[in-house]
């Protein structure tokens, strides 16, 4: 699969709540860091009102060469007007498109979306006269909210104006996959209630994404596909881990993807503290304290480690040396000191956290040994001192 032809990234990107999971307080501009991760975003403002020429020269502007929009058309023409030839709607559409110029120039515009509301149901004559005056040098996607249209009579009118079926993932609609031009169009919206969008997938939930993703990816030319569920920032995590499922993830990707894993854990965390701040011990099982220690990610690759790569150099009640690969680590529990030698150290053991040699030391130290030592370091985190280490 070529990466180039696969778009995927999140419904919008200007929220303010996402400062924190995804991006940092120091972003001056959320879409250039938004652009740094994705290659493709879905502009959902153009439903509210047309954007002003400055804005789309800026849009064409701050993204980066091979960035691709969509944009949806303005609700003044689906749900105002709900696409009713002889309302002006001609000249409404062909304004949008004098405004989205810039983009369509540069070729950043790869898709227009046309949402129709709820309850428009099937009224195959109506859509084909909107059709109709669709300009040909632009690409159109349809996004039905109403199961009337999920027919076998549907498929060819797309397929007459070249416009793409939009394949939704919501509570209302079944998630059928019909390609009906050389474009594939996914939304992923969500299961919640009041919002359906407030809702974040489970790992499980998003598997079966990934086989029809491929499944469009061989038979179109480009397959777009946005996550809308943008409360909390899920719209990022959920999109990147279909991305995960699809191809390996650049270190961008995974770095906000660790980044954004984090933020829940430490945001679990301190939901814990607060609730439990007087009560019962905390949660400290051997596995819960690794995952608060180890990033998702590292701990996966710790897993992957070799036993053989892995020796105990040294271990007495209040020692363990080891080496690993080419590096030495060091845990002395009378100074509470964690001292090891690798790049991915110098960057974690700021934040308290483990890289993946000094995760492997403690899956193979004896697990009760282990427990002790990571709740130690747990309730003492401030005595506790990683640092390098320097060979004697
Ligand atoms: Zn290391």
């Amino acid at each position: 699969m070529e990466s180039g032809n696969v778009l995927l990234g999140t419904s919008g990107w200007s929220y303010k709540e996402w400062i924190g999971p995804f991006y940092t307080k120091m972003d001056k501009s959320m879409l250039r860091a938004y652009t740094k991760v994705f290659n493709s975003v879905e502009i959902d403002s153009t439903f509210y009102r047309y954007p002003s020429k400055g804005t789309v020269m800026g849009w064409t502007r701050y993204s980066p060469e091979g960035f691709v929009y969509a944009a949806k058309l303005p609700g003044l023409i689906t749900h105002d007007k709900k696409l009713q030839v002889g309302q002006g709607i001609e000249q409404d559409l062909e304004k949008f498109v004098e405004v989205m110029e810039p983009l369509i120039s540069s070729g950043k515009l790869g898709v227009i979306l046309i949402q129709l509301p709820p309850r428009f149901s099937y009224k195959p004559k109506e859509l084909e006269d909107f059709f109709k005056l669709l300009p040909t040098h632009v690409k159109f996607a349809v996004e039905f909210r109403d199961i009337s249209w999920l027919r076998s009579e549907t498929w060819p009118l797309l397929q007459k104006y070249k416009v793409a079926y939009t394949i939704v993932d919501e509570p209302l609609l079944p998630p059928e996959l019909h390609l009906t031009s050389d474009i594939a169009y996914f939304r992923w919206h969500g299961k919640g209630t009041r919002p359906w969008y407030n809702y974040q997938y489970k790992r499980e939930e998003l598997e079966p994404w990934a086989p029809k993703v491929k499944e469009v990816t061989s038979k179109a030319k480009k397959v777009f596909g946005f996550f809308n569920n943008h409360y909390h920032g899920y719209a990022v995590e959920n999109c990147l881990q279909v991305m995960e499922m699809l191809a390996p993830l650049n270190s961008k990707q995974l770095e906000a993807k660790s980044r954004i894993e984090n933020y829940r854990k430490s945001a679990i965390q301190q939901s814990f503290s607060t609730l439990e701040a007087f009560a019962a011990p905390k949660n400290t099982s051997f596995e819960s304290l690794m995952n608060y220690f180890t990033a998702f990610e590292r701990l996966k690759r710790a897993e992957q480690i070799q036993d053989s790569e892995l020796t105990i150099v040294k271990q007495t009640g209040e020692l363990i040396q080891a080496t690993i690969r080419e590096y030495h680590i060091d845990i002395n529990l009378q100074n509470r000191s964690v001292l090891h030698d690798c790049a991915d150290w110098a960057r974690v053991s700021s934040t308290k956290k483990f890289c993946k040699h000094v995760a492997k030391l403690f899956l193979s130290v004896e697990k009760q040994r282990g427990a002790e030592i990571l709740k130690d370091i747990y309730d003492n985190e401030d005595a506790w001192q990683f640092k390098s280490y320097v060979q004697s």
